[in-house]
């Protein structure tokens, strides 16, 4: 154990400093004389990118990436695969796993969204907490990344995202939030980019107001590689480690600031304690450390993972497939699957079975490659031999998927289409063979033409190294789907949250889409989409029934629970993801979603077995991000809680009528609109009190009380107006105004309103 406040005080103000930043790539700084050693960092999010210390990379085992483990829906899957993370970590001699990404997907173009969890914050958070739960168990730090708003690799180390604090609030840093407070990681990243004009590195309203003082976090901040501005800045901002090394340079500028009085002492004595904190946490956590772990159980739970995230799009039948036919394999990504993405996240693995080595075994399978899975371009060979392989077989499956060049850390997509060459093999296939099944490999959604004309098709995302096996073992019912798709795929691109403002215009990117992205957007603006939020099909069917909701709740918001029965009708077993939605009734004050989800559960059935699943629902789930409050605000009203299937397919519902405890502030000024006064609830003579307690001399707006109640009786338009803007707006003095007003009223009911002066 370190002795953290003596080491504070031996620590000289160059060695202080120097801990503030890395030693080389992966390593921190260690202080020798005074025992504190160097800790080892090292992606990633979905597979263990580290090396020897010659610099060789190790082999590892790759589980599914993001988006395919948010598709699983599977808190214990999630936090399973973070305990092998920590295992592996462990036995490499890594202290902290940088991992999880959970960026919220605000546009699918992003090219890093196969990284990326969810659009939506609850699943993003509590897939992203129970990965950081299994890392940690391990006595490993995790480092939740990219802090925060980093939703775009274009110009991601520069651009500036300006989003409004309710967007920020409710969509952006939910997800983080739920970590840290269900998860305390250790660790957390920041992201390269500014937010609201400050970069993140150097945020004190993301780094202290929000996650110190709010959330009561107790880690380390570090930032994502070479994402300092600042140096010292960023130490006041509450950022204590700058990854990689900068070669003394920031070392120095710390150095400096504190001499000059720039940056406080204290500042960076705080940063350093808790640096040293962290030190010894991860310390302690390798005590027990020993080399190697079972891989060979790994590479099981990858295949495992990788059945649990494939998403069955549509199927007219045709799976699962009878084995022993003959079927066509057609595709490259047959033979060798995309089962990862490039960048950072990318894992060196033994081997990675392909879907035709799996199914070999199975079924009689022919392979043509039809296409190339490098890049958009025809081969009329290639494409004869496929459809002829196609036209001869019972059955034919197309192993389509993007190019690894199309989506990748460092860039975005441009485009949601595949490659045409594929399109076009697609519809030749189907013109010869009725049972033409398509399974996927992408991290993101794509936009499918020849959907309504394929059988079936299979999501398999970018599933790890055990996506082969998997894909086999779902096409021939060896396992039952129960992947539901964590985002949205649109119809078209145009009709994407983001597209106005996606990427940006050079380093600007202006989130006017507010809190509406993903299933938010397409269900408030009523826009057909490919494939809803949540949608995800079976081999099985579920009923559900007996919705029950704990009255004792109705009292105060604090305590909600939901029961709802779940029956597997179906002949063979499976699970289901049970989605819990939750929306006012009636919008009323704010402008609000349809609904949100607010909870899920994955429910294992054997046929005819009814299990009954419940949620907890705290206030959270009612409440929105209120600015006037700077907080978070349940407004008393009727919600409609939703319990399905996915967000489009809604089995049962109810209504609950919230008593809200909460209440705002009102600040009474000559700013404040006559509506607004009268909401307050205040009389007009009390709220007239109110002001000239504030030191608001009413008669300078003009106003008194006979006449102000007056003005509060008009009708909704002239709600709006701010009390100045009364006297303003009339050129006259008061009399006049309200001599018009009363006019105005005796109007009630005509079209056109008067001029007022
Ligand atoms: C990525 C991080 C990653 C880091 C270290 C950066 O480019 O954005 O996610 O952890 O590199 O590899």
């Amino acid at each position: 154990m370190l002795d953290i406040e003596k080491l504070l005080e031996e620590l000289t103000l160059e060695e202080k400093a120097g801990l503030c930043s890395g030693g080389d790539q992966w390593h921190t700084k260690a202080v020798p004389r005074l025992g504190i050693p160097a800790l080892k960092l090292s992606d990633g999010p979905h597979g263990m990118r580290t090396f020897d210390d010659t610099g060789k990379v190790i082999k590892a085992v790759c589980f599914p990436t993001g988006s395919a483990l948010a598709a699983s829906f599977d808190v214990n899957l999630a936090e399973t695969i973070g305990a092998a993370l920590g295992e592996t970590a462990k036995s490499t001699g890594v202290h902290t796993v940088l991992g999880p990404a959970v960026n919220m997907k605000r546009s699918p173009l992003c090219g890093r969204n196969f990284e990326y969890l969810s659009e939506d914050p609850v699943v993003a958070g509590e897939m992203g907490a129970a990965m950081v739960r299994g890392i940690q168990s391990k006595g490993v730090g995790a480092c939740p990344k990219h802090f925060a708003a980093n939703n775009q690799e274009t110009r991601r180390m520069s651009s500036n995202s300006n989003v409004d604090e309710v967007a920020l609030r409710e969509i952006y840093l939910t997800a983080f939030e739920n970590i840290v407070k269900k998860s305390k990681p250790h660790t957390m990243m920041c992201a390269y980019n500014r937010v609201n004009g400050t970069y993140c590195c150097e945020n004190e309203h993301l780094l202290t107001d929000i996650l110190r003082n709010d959330w009561n976090y107790d880690g380390i901040v570090m930032t994502d590689w070479a994402a300092m501005n600042d140096r010292p800045k960023a130490v006041a901002a509450g950022l204590e480690l700058e990854m990689p090394s900068s070669f003394g340079e920031n070392d120095r500028r710390i150095v400096n600031a504190v001499r000059s009085g720039r940056l406080s002492m204290e500042a960076l004595n705080e940063a350093v304690r808790r640096l040293l904190t962290w030190i010894d946490r991860e310390m302690e956590g390798a005590k027990d450390a020993a080399l190697g772990y079972d891989m060979d159980a790994q590479v099981k739970l990858a295949q495992y993972a990788a059945a649990e995230c494939g998403v069955l799009l549509k199927n007219n039948g045709i799976l699962p497939l009878t084995k022993g036919k003959k079927i066509a394999f057609i595709g490259g990504f047959a033979k060798r699957p995309r089962f990862e993405g490039g960048g950072s996240s990318h894992v060196m693995v033994e081997n990675c079975p392909s879907a035709l080595d799996c199914a070999a075994m199975i079924s009689e399978i022919t392979y043509a490659k039809g296409f190339s899975t490098a890049e958009d371009m025809s081969d009329s060979t290639l494409h004869a031999e496929a459809v002829c392989a196609a036209a001869k077989a019972e059955a034919a499956v197309i192993f389509a998927g993007l190019p690894a060049s199309f989506e990748s850390e460092g860039h975005d997509r441009t485009t949601l289409a595949i490659p045409e060459c594929q399109n076009r093999l697609i519809e030749a296939v189907c013109e010869v063979q009725p049972n033409t099944v398509v399974v996927f490999h992408a991290g993101s959604p794509v936009i499918m033409p020849w959907r309504d004309k394929v059988a079936a098709i299979l999501f398999m995302y970018l599933g790890g190294q055990g996506v082969g096996k998997a894909s086999v073992d779902l096409l021939f019912g060896e396992k039952n789907p129960s992947g539901k798709l964590a985002e949205t795929f649109p119809l078209r691109l145009e009709d994407t949250p983001a597209f106005l403002d996606f990427p940006g215009m050079e380093n600007e990117v202006r989130y006017s889409e507010g809190i509406f992205i993903g299933y938010r957007w397409y269900e408030k603006r009523k826009i057909p989409v490919q494939y809803p939020f949540g949608h995800g099909l079976s081999y099985t069917s579920f009923r559900y029934s007996n919705l029950q909701i704990d009255q004792e709740y109705m009292q105060d918001v604090d305590r909600c629970q939901v029961r709802v029965d779940v029956t597997n009708t179906g002949s063979q077993f499976g699970k289901e993801v049970v989605q819990l939605y939750v929306g006012p009734v009636r919008e009323k004050t704010y402008a609000r979603t349809v609904k949100e989800l607010k909870a899920f559960a994955k429910v294992a059935l054997e046929p005819g077995e009814t299990k009954t699943v419940a949620f907890d629902l705290n206030k959270r789930a009612f409440a929105h991000f209120n600015l006037r409050l700077n907080g978070w605000y349940v407004e008393k009203g009727t919600y409609r809680i939703s319990l399905g299937s996915s967000s489009a397919d809604i089995r049962l519902d109810t209504e609950v009528h919230v008593v809200s405890t909460d209440t705002l502030p009102v600040r009474y000024s000559e700013y404040m609109t006559v509506g607004d006064l009268w909401d307050s609830g205040l009389d007009v003579a009390e709220a007239m009190e109110v002001m000239k307690t504030q030191k608001l001399d009413l008669s300078a707006v003009g106003l008194e009380a006979d006449k102000m109640e007056r003005a509060v009786h008009m009708e909704e338009v002239k709600r709006g107006m701010p009390l100045h803007a009364t006297v303003s707006m009339s050129q006259r003095n008061m009399e006049e105004v309200y001599n018009a007003l009363r006019r105005i009223e005796g109007l009630e009911g005509k079209e056109s309103i008067p001029h007022w002066n």
